[in-house]
């Protein structure tokens, strides 16, 4: 299973640590990434854990500079969250995604959740609830297939807006998920502040099924305690079997991970969705 995670990583051609070293460069690069056409998609399957069908997917953002290659997210993102990017950048993925997923519902019929992940400068912004209203209407997809997904790492407190956009966005019929659930410092306090209709399990606590007794009981009881709240749970990072099987017993809802699939472009996404769906 860590194999995979570290082929992963070789695919991509510039480490953290030129990252670090040519971050002026890149920054000014990420500018024209847009406009140039550098920055494209990609989706992951989310599936229900007793059927396997696929529910849902995630989308995510890949950026393959034109000398470089691909460059990872991990690098890239907090780049675009220096410098503001990450504003016009996020609308862009919205659109893209939103526009995907109506094309797929109506291509399929097939309603599947779309998981767009939001940045904290993006839920800072007063007009965000607009723009995502706007992104709904123009391509046409119902705001209960989109899923926000919100990561802990943002204080509350340090993020004015952050609570009130989020109520606007679940009243247009949006879902909120809490992503990396269990990694932040603010777990609890986001589960009480936050319309969270559901919990995303990071993928930490997720490899360590199996292998650390301290973090199975923390899914464990992550799952438990989401149930008696009321929200539902996917986890992240499923890759082996002994993963998949403990999830099951623990009726964990849904789950994304390379055990069932790669985020895929859209090509192959249509190609997995006509086998496995039988279209
Ligand atoms: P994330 O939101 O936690 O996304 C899940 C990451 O886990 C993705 O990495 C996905 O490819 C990877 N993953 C999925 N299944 C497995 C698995 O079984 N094993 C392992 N080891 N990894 C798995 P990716 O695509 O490199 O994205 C990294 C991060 O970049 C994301 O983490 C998210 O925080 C950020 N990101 C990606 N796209 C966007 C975007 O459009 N907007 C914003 N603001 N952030 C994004
Ligand atoms: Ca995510
Ligand atoms: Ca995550
Ligand atoms: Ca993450």
């Amino acid at each position: 299973a860590k194999r995979q995670g570290r082929n992963t990583c070789r695919i991509y051609e510039v480490s953290p640590e030129y990252a670090r070293e040519h971050g002026l460069a890149l920054r000014s690069r990420l500018r024209h990434a847009l406009g140039n056409g550098e920055l494209r998609l990609v989706y992951q399957p989310q599936v229900g854990t007793e059927s396997e069908d696929i529910v849902g997917m995630e989308a995510l953002l890949r950026w393959e500079h034109p000398e470089l290659g691909p460059i990872s997210p991990a690098v890239f993102i907090p780049l675009a969250e220096e410098t503001g990017l990450i504003v016009p950048i996020g609308e862009w993925v919205l659109r893209t995604a939103c526009r995907q997923a109506h094309e797929w519902e109506q291509r399929y019929g097939l309603r599947l959740r779309l998981g767009v992940n939001l940045s904290a400068l993006q839920l800072m912004e007063p007009k965000l609830p607009a723009t995502i209203f706007r992104a709904l209407q123009e391509t046409g997809l119902d705001p209960t297939l989109l899923e926000l997904e919100v990561t802990e790492s943002i204080s509350i407190k340090a993020a004015p807006n952050l609570v009130e956009n989020l109520r606007a966005l679940h009243r247009l019929g949006c879902r909120i998920a809490i992503d990396d659930f269990g990694t932040g410092a603010a777990s609890l306090d986001y589960l009480r502040k936050l319309p969270a209709d559901r919990i995303k399990v990071d993928q930490s606590f997720v490899r360590n099924i199996g292998v650390d007794p301290d973090d199975e009981a923390i899914v464990r009881a992550t799952i438990e305690m989401a149930h008696r709240l009321n929200r539902s749970v996917v986890a992240e990072g499923v890759e082996t079997e002994q993963h998949l099987a403990f999830l099951r017993a623990e009726q964990c809802d849904e789950l994304q991970g390379y055990l069932f699939c790669r985020p895929l472009p859209v090509v192959s996404f249509e190609r997995l969705l006509a086998e496995r769906q039988n279209l």
